[in-house]
């Protein structure tokens, strides 16, 4: 995109935030996972002109007692090494909290996450085989899916770098330094198994040892889970309540209001290279009520379902909403 696409798209943002900002209760949990020292401080920039940052703990009253101002709840999922080197000392220096959700068996590990490897396959071989493609693999059970990684990797030679803080997993003494600083830290799992592939009792076992080992981990307790991936069915969401979680984290992309569950909040998610104007846009579309993909990829679904609804009965209500969610797992997509 050259400069002035780029100047152009950022004044569509500020237009379309400014208008929606107008109308809208309630605020946005932004989804993020690695970014620089730099990046940090540019999203920080551009979400705060418009949202109060808050804490995790303030979430719930924000959303039943909205303020004038909106406010933003900022999200890390995975547990990269760069969490504690680069985000959360910017995110220090600007006066910012965030949550952290961490993979719980990936604390002091060597090995990358599997999509880590795949991406290095991805580099390696360019294109790869269908086989192999992050939508395909997203499908399987993690078994299956860590084997056939695993394997494409010894074949062709191919390592995730661990040297890289984008790749490296953070220590039990980053994540409880965090802690001890402010910053909640919440659970994304045992694996990063995505949960609706598993049989139900692997994905409440995982949700449970997860909760319990963070828990361990952070010396207090874990009040809140992040699906990994996003994918979750209404069962397993309450079933993270009744383990400990006080919230619960899916990546429906949408605006955080009061008619949000506490058992099933929605994320935005934005990413490092997300220019100024693309940011302001996501939010503002999420505020309007259109589309944006969901990384589980239910998001078109999603909304088509909802729309079936209000136009079946007549009015929107949570309940109609969650009546047309429950009797379906959600599929697949970005981590
Ligand atoms: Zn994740």
């Amino acid at each position: 995109m050259n400069r002035t696409s780029k100047q152009i798209l950022n004044a569509i943002g500020t237009l379309s935030l400014a208008l929606a900002n107008r109308f809208k209760t309630g605020g946005v949990i932004a989804n993020e996972h690695t970014l620089d020292r730099e990046e940090t401080r540019s999203h920080v920039e551009i979400l705060g002109r418009w949202f109060d940052f808050i804490q995790l703990h303030e979430l719930p009253e924000r959303l039943s007692h909205p303020h004038r101002r909106p406010f933003c709840l900022l999200t890390f999922d995975d547990g990269k090494r760069s969490n504690a080197t680069a985000v959360a000392p910017e995110l220090e220096k600007l006066g910012v909290p965030a949550v952290f959700f961490v993979v719980a068996s990936s604390i002091d590990s060597k090995s990358p996450l599997w999509f880590d490897r795949q991406k290095a396959l991805r580099k390696k071989l360019g294109t790869l085989p269908p086989g192999l493609r992050l939508h395909t693999l997203k499908q399987l059970p993690y078994s299956l899916l860590v084997d056939r990684v695993e394997h494409a990797c010894r074949q062709f030679g191919v390592e995730a770098d661990l040297h890289d803080d984008h790749v490296a997993l953070m220590s039990s003494e980053q994540i409880r330094g965090l802690h001890q600083r402010g910053f909640s830290i919440g659970a994304h799992g045992l694996t990063h198994a995505i949960l609706t592939r598993e049989p139900k009792l692997a994905a409440m076992e995982s949700i449970e040892k997860s909760i319990t080992q963070i828990t361990e981990v952070i010396g207090a307790p874990c009040s809140s889970f992040a699906f990994p991936n996003g994918n979750y069915t209404p069962e397993l969401a309450q079933y993270a309540i009744r383990c400990g979680a006080k919230m619960v984290m899916t990546t429906e992309p949408i605006w955080a209001d009061e008619s949000s569950a506490l058992w099933r909040l929605p994320r935005l998610q934005f990413f490092g290279m997300d220019s100024p104007g693309k940011i302001k846009l996501k939010i503002a579309l999420a505020a309007s009520g259109l589309i944006l993909d969901n990384p589980d990829g239910s998001g078109k679904a999603y909304r088509a379902i909802n729309r079936l609804a209000r136009q079946s009965s007549g009015h929107t209500s949570t309940a109609a909403k969650i009546e047309c969610l429950s009797s379906k797992p959600r599929p697949h997509a970005e981590i």
